[in-house]
């Protein structure tokens, strides 16, 4: 049931695996931008986004280390979010 959708010439399995460095802000400003605009368009990846992005927040804002930092917990993420690639947003 994957559709890519191409949105302000970006495509949603692009958008999910730029979205960790996109909510990080290291995005380069113009690629923020284009993410931003397909997010604005494409429901799928704005549900996706948004859950992505509590899940991300709650995580940092547990700060189960000192730091707050668990390479751990990224590695998890980031298979979790290879997975929804793979699948395509919005099943
Ligand atoms: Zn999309």
């Amino acid at each position: 049931m994957a559709v890519e959708r191409e949105i302000a010439g970006i495509r949603c399995g692009e958008v999910l695996a730029e979205l960790s460095d996109y909510l990080d802000g290291e995005l380069a400003p113009a690629r923020r931008t284009q993410v931003d605009a397909h997010l604005l368009g494409c429901d799928a990846c704005e549900r996706f986004g948004s859950r992505f992005s509590a899940a991300l927040r709650a995580i940092r804002q547990s700060g189960s280390g000192p730091s707050g930092d668990e390479p751990g917990v990224y590695e998890r993420l980031g298979a979790r979010l290879h997975q929804a690639v793979k699948e395509g947003p919005g099943t």
